[in-house]
């Protein structure tokens, strides 16, 4: 049955971006640590939406306290912080992520490469659908003191973006978020040093999307979730419009191509994945704490993930959208309107019903997170609307993004062996 070749390690196996992009990230960490001796000025913001060219073309350092959460996960410290939180009476419905964020910040704000984040210097708030970042933010101005700066991102109710919307968040930009990061900066805006990172982004988004659709081929040379979050890094976070980020995202195709050439499938951490069984689209973020378990359980059963709506949270580029620098302050505006947290429910059904049939997945898995409504939200009804487009069977499986009292590994095993179980019958109906 265990799919992953012989290949493993006791280690995780990583491929060379993976490598380079851990690099990055700690590159990123060391420069925020040193930034009250620096005196590099930081803006705390959330991946959806980010603005990260704006802040990068004044100079200013992004931290995202999501990544903060996730990573917090990923190193075994997310109980004790949850715990904190709870503890200063944040009740358990309340989003993991920002318990864990509140337990780190109160533990001494201790970042993934071991060294000290610097406070905010600015709270920018992008608001992208989710009703959490305001009343996140609320709580950290409070516990720094810091100022605040609200982008109010319209939804996409009816699915798509109106000439009223997009002037409604120009304006925004310019009558405030702009003089607000020239105040904090002391630099003016320079319009042509944003169009030019806003060109790199968009030959950066070119590669990741190149590298996401490359899950097309059979076997696909890629794990679009699981090794996805690896691929989403430099862009969702601090290094879109950045040279580093078009350097990475060159080689990350690279990489593929020759996987590709090769006939290759995904590189999991516990070895490659020689014989594609299962072809998935998963909706829905994963689980940090136990990531390394979670993805074993589909690598064992060769199932292989071709899509995923999570791949999107930070930014929906698979459709068409690039950032187009000849228009900076509407594109930005459109890339913040765009990001699948601010996506109305049909939109992603759509979207989702797209990624069956593009990738020829056999079906659609959701892991519905406990504690992020604008995820989970309706994701009943989108099973079952994509399952009535598609006739694909759809799995429904439950966990949390950094709260391991939510993983429970023996059921969601269970579950995963008797929906794979379930698309094997559902073939031999076929055959027969
Ligand atoms: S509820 Fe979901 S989208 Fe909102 S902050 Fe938490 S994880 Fe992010």
């Amino acid at each position: 049955m265990t799919k992953a070749s012989k290949k493993s390690a006791p280690d995780a196996l990583k491929d060379d971006s993976q490598l380079r992009q851990k690099r990055m990230i700690a590159e990123h960490f060391s420069r925020l640590a040193a930034a009250p001796e620096t005196g590099d000025k930081c803006v705390y913001t959330f991946v959806p939406g980010n603005l990260t060219e704006l802040l990068r073309c004044f100079d200013l350092l992004p931290v995202l306290p999501e990544i903060n959460a996730l990573q917090s996960a990923m190193r075994g410290k997310s109980k004790a912080y949850i715990a904190l939180a709870e503890k200063a009476g944040h009740s358990e419905d309340v989003c993991t992520y920002v318990k864990c964020d509140l337990g780190m910040m109160k533990s001494g704000n201790i970042g993934p490469t071991g060294d000290r984040l610097p406070n905010p210097d600015l709270l920018l708030l992008s608001y992208t659908g989710c009703f959490t970042f305001m009343k996140w933010f609320e709580i950290l101005r409070q516990e720094y003191d810091a100022p605040i700066a609200m982008l109010h991102i319209p939804y996409q109710a009816d699915g798509k973006i109106t000439e009223a919307m997009r002037a409604y968040v120009v304006d925004q930009l310019r009558g405030k978020i702009i003089p607000a990061l020239e105040r904090l900066s002391g630099k003016s805006y320079d319009e042509d040093r944003l169009k030019e990172m806003l060109a790199r982004s968009a030959r950066a988004e070119d590669d990741l999307v190149w590298v996401l659709q490359s899950a097309k081929n059979r076997p696909s040379p890629i794990d679009a979730y699981f090794g996805g979050v690896y691929y989403i890094g430099p862009i969702f976070t601090a290094f879109r419009g950045t040279e580093e980020a078009v350097d990475y995202y060159t080689a990350l195709r690279a990489e593929v191509e020759a996987r590709i050439e090769s006939r290759l499938g995904p590189i999991t951490p516990e070895g490659e994945i020689d014989n594609e069984r299962f072809r998935i689209v998963v909706e829905g973020p994963p689980n940090w704490t136990h990531f390394r378990e979670f993805w074993k359980m589909f690598a064992d059963e060769g199932a292989v993930v071709v899509a995923s709506s999570y791949t999107k949270v930070g930014g929906v580029y698979d459709f068409g959208f690039r950032h187009d620098p000849s228009r900076p302050l509407e594109t930005l505006a459109e890339y913040c309107m765009g990001c699948y947290t601010n996506l109305n429910l049909p939109s992603r059904v759509e979207m989702l019903t797209r990624y069956l049939l593009d990738y020829d997945a056999d079906g659609l898995l959701i892991n519905s997170i406990k504690s992020c409504n604008s995820f989970s939200a309706g994701q009943l009804m989108i099973l079952r609307e994509v399952e009535n487009r598609t006739g694909r069977p759809g799995g429904f499986i439950e966990s949390d993004l950094v709260d391991p009292r939510y993983f429970s590994s023996a059921n969601i095993k269970t579950r995963l062996e008797s929906y794979f179980q379930m698309i094997e019958q559902k073939r031999s109906e076929a055959v027969a």
